[in-house]
């Protein structure tokens, strides 16, 4: 099959007229234009996007445009709500999410998954996914259990869809004797993991000190906060204990240093950003469009849509770009297609995803964004655009959208 379209990206460049053929599921080539099976016009078609990081079994309406209370509150409700949802409930909420993830030309998505209700909502789903199963535990006892971890590693149904992995909630929500077992076993196990890191403003003076806000959430658990003190913050933390690797990634950020993210960098891991999450809960502008600048390799997640407040990565493109007027284009369109690729080729696997850039080969997972006429980079018109078709595999996933052409 050959689709067509006015702006084909490969990743990199400007995009250009032309033509990707499908063979078998996968790219057999870039062409310039030419007769095609489907024409689709003015729009950019690229690799599809990746939401690197999203919860969704917590795909819940954004109860508020701006969260109210404080973060520990917001905490504490989740928490609530996942109770309140029950076992049915919470996979439910997950299909949904699946459901909406795919209808925004997302192909592949790394979801915090805490008890398997993504699994499960994914069963039969197209969607690609990396699964992180997360791991709260505030006190040291009784510890990981590592023979069911390892168990859930293995345990994917399709290897060529979903791929296994751990995420350690936080630096405050997983006791630092559990996470100094948790992560040198990440690494034996080639696992890829994901971690909230320097989210809330308290947190540094937490692990610096063991005091402040964070002590005072952590005793609303019944946790000890001076055994979280480790007299330096998480990024510091990971550096030393040689746990910040390129099977890391590292979750929001917005309170790393430029010395810490310059650590993120140089040690292969990547961080996520989530703008417009990060605009819900109120804070300072994020960190993530200078380190970006500085060659950080950024990606972008929607967090859960019970704070960004939709699932679309488009939305969440045009809110890296509100926030980051100054980045070039072509840095925001990477980092939800050719960032998250590249980061977990380097994690160790490159075949799920292939690499963003059109490649031979990779898998043809892509999605087309219509262009509305204006002046100004495609690129940039195109964040304004919709979504008008995605393919997993070379299979439409929208087929009545493209009509008979498809
Ligand atoms: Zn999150």
């Amino acid at each position: 099959m050959r689709i067509s379209a006015q702006a084909i990206w490969n990743g990199c460049d400007t995009p250009h007229p032309g033509r990707i053929a499908i063979l078998d599921g996968r790219i057999e080539q870039v062409l310039p234009p030419g007769p095609a099976d489907l024409d689709l016009g003015e729009a950019i078609l690229c690799a599809g996007f990746v939401n690197a990081h999203l919860h969704l079994d917590l795909s819940l309406p954004r109860p508020t445009e701006t969260m109210v209370g404080s973060f520990d509150d917001w905490l504490r409700s989740v928490v609530e709500a996942r109770q309140h949802l029950g076992e049915d409930g919470l996979t439910i909420q997950a299909a949904i999410g699946a459901e909406e993830t795919l209808a925004g030309g997302t192909t592949a998505v790394f979801d915090i998954d805490p008890a398997g209700h993504s699994i499960t909502a994914l069963t039969d789903s197209p969607l690609r996914r990396l699964i992180l199963r997360e791991v709260i535990s505030v006190n040291s006892q009784p510890g990981v259990d590592l023979d069911a971890l390892g168990h859930f590693l293995g345990g994917a149904h399709d290897p060529s869809r979903e791929l296994r992995g751990i995420s350690p909630h936080s630096s405050y929500t997983v006791h630092p004797e559990l996470l100094a077992k948790l992560l040198p076993w990440c690494r034996e196990q080639g696992a890829p993991w994901a971690m909230h890191v320097a989210e809330p403003t308290w947190e540094r003076q937490l692990l610096v000190d063991g005091r402040g806000e964070g002590a005072r959430f952590l005793e609303g658990f019944g946790a000890d906060p001076a055994s979280f003190r480790r007299g330096h913050t998480m990024i510091e933390a990971l550096r030393e204990s040689g746990d910040l690797t390129r099977q890391s990634l590292i979750i929001h950020g917005n309170e790393c240093s430029d010395d810490e993210l310059a650590a993120i960098g140089e040690s292969g891991s990547a961080l996520v950003w989530c703008p417009r999450s990060h605009a819900f809960f109120g804070r300072a502008p994020h960190p993530a469009p200078r380190a970006a600048e500085e060659g950080l390799e950024v990606l972008l997640g929607t967090d859960g849509k019970v704070s960004a407040g939709t699932l679309s990565m488009l939305d969440e493109m045009g809110a890296a770009r509100a926030a980051a007027a100054d980045l070039d284009i072509e840095t925001i369109w990477k980092m939800a297609i050719v960032h998250p690729r590249q980061w977990l080729a380097r994690a160790g696997h490159p075949d799920l995803l292939g690499c963003g850039t059109l490649q031979p080969g990779d898998p043809a997972d892509l999605v087309a964004v219509s262009i509305p006429e204006g002046d100004g980079p495609l690129l940039e018109r195109a964040l304004a655009g919709e979504v008008i078709a995605s393919w997993i595999d070379g299979r439409a996933l929208q087929p009545e959208m493209l009509g008979d052409a498809q």
